[in-house]
């Protein structure tokens, strides 16, 4: 059985990062895994076209996208990425801005879609942190904007991390509504408000944050109606992940999933998943939160299907 939508994947957004914390060989697992485990075909798979420059610009300021292509950032910029320059690194980034850019038209014409990638929700206007160099999200909403495809989107981080560069981003913009659940006690330390924060205490478990969501997005849906909606989906909220501080469950997350994509059903909305972070001891179960999420999104899908 063919997905009810499509499925974003670029090899090249493997980073080959070797023994680093961030482990980029996970969108090629989540690739194999969803293939070989019955979830998706060949066919349900469309690959990747780099962003173009004129897409990321009116994200990221000129002085930062030529530093990136030219490879002249200072050291300090360097570091502050916290993964090496190269570039490969740039081309998997305008990679995956391309592939947020895709997920987000497939969605607008299927309903849902995924990026098996992205999620780049550090990167600001004018510098990148925490492996996020530029932010496919934005750049992929200020495209659909331009394209008039759509006015208003609605960005659901559920990362463990909060999201400060789309804060940073669509701060002024009232057609943008950015809604993050994180940690409050962790990266980043200065976090710019989202439209709405949720900042948990370290150790939250399953019942009291989706509870938390649940409620959360009622009211961010009784106050905006997105056109689209992009979930970043983080998988580092697990109890396992050795850069988050909260105590989801495998269980809790496919419930977390699943609650994000009744909002979406409900509220009519087309809804694009990327993944973002997910930094588990065993990169296995990394990949497994991400696959779920994929089969949640099949399952909504279904559901819409039979108008239920
Ligand atoms: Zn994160």
């Amino acid at each position: 059985m063919a997905l009810p939508f499509k499925l974003i994947y670029d090899e090249r957004y493997d980073l080959n990062l070797g023994d680093h914390v961030f482990p980029s060989q996970k969108y090629r697992l989540v690739y194999e895994r969803l293939l070989h485990g019955n979830i998706a075909e060949d066919r349900d798979f469309l690959s990747a076209q780099p962003a173009k420059d004129e897409d990321v610009l009116r994200v990221h300021t000129p002085d930062y996208v030529r530093k990136l292509k030219t490879g002249s950032l200072s050291r300090a910029e360097i570091l502050q990425l916290e993964i090496p320059y190269s570039q490969e690194l740039i081309e998997a980034c305008w990679l995956a801005a391309g592939g947020s850019i895709l997920a987000g038209q497939k969605a607008l014409r299927d309903g849902w879609s995924a990026n098996i990638g992205g999620g780049f929700h550090h990167a600001c206007p004018d510098h990148g942190e925490g492996f996020c160099v530029i932010h496919d999200v934005a750049v992929a909403i200020r495209r659909l904007q331009s394209d008039k495809a759509i006015e208003r989107a609605m960005v659901i981080d559920t990362d463990v991390h909060h999201g400060n560069g789309t804060a940073a981003i669509f701060a002024a913009d009232k057609n943008v509504f950015t809604l993050s659940i994180h940690q409050l006690h962790n990266y980043p330390f200065v976090k710019p408000p989202s439209t709405m924060d949720i900042n948990l205490p370290d150790g939250v478990g399953d019942e009291d944050y989706l509870t938390t969501l649940d409620a959360h997005l009622r009211k961010a849906f009784a106050a905006f109606t997105p056109q689209i909606i992009f979930y970043v989906a983080g998988a580092d909220p697990y109890r396992e992940d050795q850069l988050g501080g909260l105590a989801l469950t495998m269980q809790g997350l496919a419930h977390r999933d699943a609650l994000v994509m009744d909002y979406a059903r409900k509220n009519e909305s087309p809804l694009v998943i990327t993944l973002a972070g997910g930094y588990a001891r065993r990169v296995e179960d990394t990949v497994a939160i991400h696959v779920a999420t994929i089969v949640a999104a099949r399952d909504a899908a279904t559901k819409k299907a039979v108008g239920n």
